[in-house]
């Protein structure tokens, strides 16, 4: 048996009243109320983290982090690595590029403030980016992105200028020196779990943590008996898997990982150090085979 190289960060976006705010465009005080709860979900998930000494990564919007300074303290003090959230998770796609920096910055500013760090990390609000968003990022120092799916369990490289035609061949653009940490919506427990009714939708929600759990058993176990090296990164929100029954998904998900020989729990921005050495920035191997 070849040995295994397989990493476990587990991700967590402390929201809070944000996601309603400026992901939902809401001020309903019942939705901001959901958020409200974000604290109580940490709490129980920092006191599992620890049992286990589990390292991970916490995204936090700068509203979050001036809501609830001393959650955002407990986070930092508990030696987790927190991660660049927006500001009140606004969708960067609405925006152009002078209040895409501005949010970035408020975003930064509100954790100087609160816990005097500045993050490596960025994950999009929402998971969208625009074509400012990462030369933005770069220019702002950052080390990597997660928010895109261009692969499962294998971080890559990000590009600025992909030409996207209804009418033009596939345009690729310029590898650049940020590293994509990739994410996935059925490793995200929002959609599984939240009932919410926006703007005529309905996010139907209310899924079975067992379910959900064997799901992500599943996805985590395809990483690590077919593929065998790479990183997994299930995203979970406190208001909603900190909240009931929802905290035995995390506790069964970190039992079955335990159970598997050689698994490195680990902080994305530890994985993005280890990953980059060695490396630089190229395109996907078919895009370099594809180039005439
Ligand atoms: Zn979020």
């Amino acid at each position: 048996m070849t040995e295994k190289d397989v990493s476990v960060a587990l991700s967590f976006d402390f929201d809070a009243m944000s996601v309603w705010l400026g992901g939902f465009g809401s001020t309903a005080p019942s939705m901001l109320s959901r958020g409200e709860f974000g604290p109580q979900g940490v709490r129980r998930i920092l006191t599992l983290l620890a049992e286990h000494a589990i390292p991970a990564t916490f995204f936090v919007p700068g509203h979050t982090a001036l809501a609830f300074p001393a959650t955002v303290e407990a986070i930092a003090d508990a030696g987790h690595e927190i991660g660049h959230h927006g500001w009140i998770h606004e969708n960067p796609a609405l925006f152009g590029p002078d209040d895409e920096r501005r949010f970035l910055d408020k975003g930064f500013e509100a954790l100087e403030q609160v816990v005097g760090l500045r993050p490596v990390g960025y994950r999009s609000p929402g998971w969208e980016v625009t074509a400012n968003t990462f030369p933005l990022l770069r220019e702002y120092g950052f080390a990597y992105d997660s928010s895109q799916m261009g692969s499962e369990y294998e971080p890559y490289w990000c590009r600025e200028g992909d030409v996207a035609s209804m009418t033009e061949a596939w345009s690729w653009g310029t590898p650049v020196d940020l590293v994509e940490v990739p994410v996935h919506w059925m490793l995200d427990d929002f959609p599984h779990f939240e009932y919410v009714g926006f703007n005529g939708g309905v996010l139907q929600g209310g899924g079975s943590p067992r379910q959900v759990l064997q799901t992500w058993i599943d996805e985590f176990d395809y990483l690590y008996d077919r593929v065998g090296t790479g990183i997994f990164v299930p995203t979970m929100h406190p208001q909603v898997s900190g909240r009931g029954a929802r905290l035995q998904l995390l506790e069964g998900l970190i039992a079955h990982i335990k159970g598997r020989p050689g698994v490195r729990f680990t902080t994305i921005s530890d994985h993005v150090t280890r990953w980059r050495v060695g490396r630089v920035p190229c395109l996907p191997a078919d895009a370099i085979s594809g180039r005439s």
